[in-house]
């Protein structure tokens, strides 16, 4: 019964999901090792078939959608490639330098202790940082990454110095890359902290919600009174005289109370001359359950998608590449052979095989949200336990062994499912349940209603898409050239 020109099902295996329609007739088709095809419905149609065009098939044999004899080991190892950062160990290492804070954000998911609490208690001792520095330092990560975090980790500056110090100092007996970044709110950094931050290249990010009376809805002192001018000021004394140490993109918390006005917001970072901003919708953790400040994904995505749209348009109209992360993290799955380093938005997610969490008195933690839930993902503490032990233990992984997306039937229909992150902590802190039920996950809402945005816009017109990508400017420009060449020659 075979016919010449056609390439019969007994020939290949499928490594594809289920295909989703992302504009009129423009089927997505995902492989296994995150490669893209957009087929048309009559091509899409041949993969539910017996049969398929030879084109086709060397279409899809070329990008690892089909295992065929001649690509399997090549896909295998695509497949290999698109999980390096799963599987080579962690890489980030967040470090809570004290638990104290000058501030007592709305929002807040730390549960941060008052700036005048005793630091022999909540600050980080340097036998805790000497264990963790080794903890650390285990992992068979090539290159590990420090970020301070607190409280306001410079709260314990002489403890930042010493662990900057030892890191180092025990780095150069081994043939590890390390390099640090600490999120502050900024309020209380001094010149001279932040000239040690310059000297030792540490990447100073920083909260800023937005212009002053929606930044103070949030960003508030125990004395209950607004920060915003005070930021605003460090931020424009630190850019000066120290320009390159501050992030570019601020972090920006979106709640009920200030979703309707993110469009202002864009425009007010974009007017302050960012180059972009991080858009977070509050956790459901720490302040913001005690104040009850919980905010529905669906209300989220409405605003966030208009933000987006107007963001796009805006970049059309300017020539700007201003840009917002999630979407940067997105296109960089989208255009990459392997998972972005995006800890938080992976599947599996990065929970202790990427990224381990230190709390302040040497509690391992999978991630910075686990820390207010140590009785439901607590590993115990560096003082007593090493990485060789717990690297080995099931339970261990358990958060990231939830996120894996094929453990679910639906999941494994998903057209999406390499490109998704759930983070089973905040399911936990959400529902009690630390599994992810697809479609009721606030994660997985929001995975598939910023694919489909996202991949419907680059249908429309990828360039401007393109630019948010760090880089991609010059490449962009690099290619016109070539095909100005081309034309000119041909
Ligand atoms: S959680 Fe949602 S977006 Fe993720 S793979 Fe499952 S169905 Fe798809």
């Amino acid at each position: 019964m075979r016919t010449e020109g056609f390439k019969y099902r007994d020939q290949w295996l499928p490594n594809y999901f289920p295909s989703r329609e992302i504009a009129p007739g423009r089927h997505l088709r995902l492989s296994r090792h995150g490669t893209t095809q957009i087929l048309t419905p009559e091509q899409d149609r041949q993969l539910e078939e017996i049969f398929m065009e030879d084109e086709l098939y060397e279409r899809l044999e070329r990008t690892g959608h089909i295992l065929t004899k001649t690509n399997a080991l090549e896909t295998l190892d695509a497949l290999k490639t698109w999980h390096t950062l799963t599987y080579r160990g962690p890489a980030l290492h967040i470090v809570v330098l004290t638990k104290r804070c000058n501030l007592n954000c709305t929002y807040c998911h730390m549960n941060p202790e008052h700036i005048g609490a005793s630091p022999d208690v909540f600050d980080m001792k340097p036998e805790v940082a000497d264990a963790v520095i080794g903890f650390a330092l285990s992992s068979p990560s090539p290159f590990i990454n420090f970020e301070f975090q607190g409280g306001e980790p410079f709260l314990n500056f002489e403890g930042m110095k010493y662990f900057v110090t030892e890191a180092k100092r025990r780095a150069a007996e081994t043939d590890k890359r390390i390099d640090f970044c600490v999120v502050s709110n900024l309020m209380l950094v001094k010149d001279e902290q932040i000239e040690f931050c310059r000297e030792h290249g540490i990447n100073v990010s920083y909260s800023l919600n937005g212009p002053r009376e929606l930044h103070d809805l949030f960003r508030r002192t125990r004395s209950n009174t607004g920060s915003f001018d005070r930021v605003m000021k460090r931020i424009r004394e630190i850019q000066e005289k120290f320009p390159g140490v501050l992030s570019t993109s601020p972090l920006c918390v979106i709640g009920a109370d200030n979703a309707k006005d993110l469009i202002p917001m864009i425009d007010f970072y974009h007017e302050q001359g960012f180059q972009g901003v991080a858009i977070l919708k509050l956790k459901y953790l720490g302040n913001t359950v005690k104040t009850d400040l919980g905010f529905d994904i669906r209300e989220f995505l409405k605003y966030y998608i208009e933000a987006l749209d107007y963001l796009l348009e805006k970049n059309k109209e300017l020539g700007a590449s201003y840009s917002e992360r999630m979407v940067r993290v997105l296109l960089s799955k989208i255009t990459g052979k392997f998972d972005c380093g995006f800890v938080d938005w992976r599947n599996p997610v990065g929970d202790f095989g990427s990224a381990i969490t230190y709390d302040y008195d040497g509690h391992i933690l999978p991630s910075d949200e686990a820390r207010s839930l140590r009785h439901e993902f607590g590993l115990g503490n560096v003082l007593d336990q090493s990485y060789e032990d717990l690297v080995q233990r099931r339970e261990t992984f358990k958060s990231m062994n939830l996120s894996l997306r094929d453990r679910d039937s639906t999941c494994r229909e998903c057209a999406f499912n390499p490109y998704c992150g759930v983070l089973p902590v905040l399911d936990y802190a959400r529902t009690g349940n630390p599994a992810p039920v697809p479609h009721e996950s606030e994660e997985c809402i929001q995975t598939m209603a910023l694919l489909d945005w996202l991949f419907a816009r680059l249908e429309e017109d990828p360039i401007p898409l393109f630019r948010m990508l760090p880089g991609m400017d010059d490449k962009l420009v690099a290619t016109a050239a070539e095909i100005d060449a081309e034309a000119a020659g041909g």
